[in-house]
């Protein structure tokens, strides 16, 4: 049966790894709505190529120009904007799936309304389940729906699990959460405090949009990922823990209380996890290079070296706090990385700055988003 697929943030890399895979197979999925921030010129082209029902753009585009565009572009198309037309289009009967993959706080209603709405969620944008994992938790149990990983140590540890439901259950005993460790795992502490906003999003094996990208290098991606998994898998803090791995080969293991540890592997290509979820329980081609295992020839691990990356220690010290030291930990990094890309902050200054902000903050109980 035909699938109609909405991708909030449809111009970024998740967003347009999850286009090339949909390309692939247009007897299975359609393009229902796509969105953008900011890069209109490219959104414009996206609905050129997949006539979507509705395109959504934020709320700083002048819109009549957009308008005109699109009716040349894609006459059918409807335009929305702003977050109301995010949560129009999540919401929208003609809609079964919702990529999410907005990047930032700025996903979280959208993608908290399609979980309410019951569209099947395909999660990329993490930071909104850092920020109300609880609620959004809720809101897809309630629902009836389902929440599939886009994050490819989620969607692995998901491939590992036993249950259909993919929550931890008796037997499982860890989750062996694997990082690559980002471009700056073996370069001198005392460097690091000039590092530049270019070299932080080079990073050495995936290709990500910016704000990701410097947060794998504080390993800050890592600790929002310690708190996602968390909430999707129903894991406590005892049973999360990182492991380095430069390769990015292995995308997270699940250990078992017999001592088996299950892993899933693969090259790194977000297009597998997205393949997968897109086409859950199916699997299709996803226009992915073999894994070569020979040619690689060997896969290091390596404990998380604490110095070099606080980070971690803060997301199990929010684990043990109120939900709210959780919504102050992700937006205070929001706020610091975006400061550090405008060249305002110092590298090594973010996750002080998160530690710091979350020692001055409240605890307080969230009850609605
Ligand atoms: P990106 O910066 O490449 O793209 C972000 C998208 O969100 C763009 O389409 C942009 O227009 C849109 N957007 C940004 N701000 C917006 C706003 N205020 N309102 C509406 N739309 C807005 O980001 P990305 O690397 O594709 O990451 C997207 C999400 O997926 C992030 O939460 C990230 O953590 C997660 N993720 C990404 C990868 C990856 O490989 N890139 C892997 C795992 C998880
Ligand atoms: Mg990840």
């Amino acid at each position: 049966m035909m699938k109609n697929v909405l991708i909030l943030g449809a111009t970024g890399s998740v967003g347009k790894n999850t286009l090339d895979v949909i390309t692939r197979h247009p007897d299975r999925f359609r393009v229902a709505g796509v969105t953008a921030g900011r890069r209109i010129d490219d959104l414009i082209s996206i609905c050129h190529r997949h006539r979507p029902d509705f395109a959504v753009i934020g709320p700083t585009v002048d819109f009549s120009a957009a308008k005109s565009a699109l009716r040349a572009a894609s006459p059918r198309t409807e335009l929305l904007a702003g977050e109301e037309g995010l949560v129009a289009a999540a919401t929208a009967p003609n809609v079964d799936a919702v990529m999410a993959a907005i990047v930032g706080s700025a996903g979280l209603r959208p993608t908290l309304a399609a979980a309410r709405a019951g569209k099947k969620v395909l999660l990329a944008n993490k930071e909104s389940l850092v920020m109300s994992g609880g609620l959004f938790m809720q809101a897809i149990a309630q629902a009836g729906t389902t929440l599939l990983p886009i994050d490819s140590e989620h969607n692995a540890i998901f491939q590992c699990l036993p249950a259909a439901d993919g929550r931890l259950s008796k037997g499982v005993k860890r989750i062996l959460l694997t990082g690559s460790g980002g471009p700056f795992r073996t370069r001198s502490l005392a460097s690091l405090a000039r590092v530049t906003p270019a070299e932080a999003c080079k990073h050495p094996i995936w290709s990500m949009g910016p704000k990701i990208s410097v947060d794998s290098a504080t390993m800050m991606n890592k600790a929002l990922e310690i708190i996602e998994a968390h909430w999707i898998f129903n894991a406590g803090p005892e049973q999360i823990e990182v492991v380095v791995h430069p390769e990015s080969v292995v995308h997270s293991m699940v250990e078992y209380q017999d001592g088996s540890v299950l892993a899933q592997l693969g090259n790194p290509d977000m297009r597998t996890p997205i393949a997968h979820a897109l086409a859950y329980p199916d699997r299709i081609d996803a226009g992915v290079a073999q894994l070569d295992l020979a040619r690689i020839g060997q896969l290091n691990f390596e404990p998380p070296d604490p110095v070099r990356f606080p980070a971690l220690r803060l997301a199990y010290e929010v684990l043990k706090a109120s939900d709210a030291a959780a919504v102050t930990f992700n937006a205070a990094n929001e706020i610091a990385v975006q400061a550090f890309l405008e060249e305002r902050l110092s590298f090594v200054d973010i996750v002080g700055i998160v530690e710091a902000t979350l020692q001055a903050s409240q605890d307080v109980t969230i009850a609605t988003v």
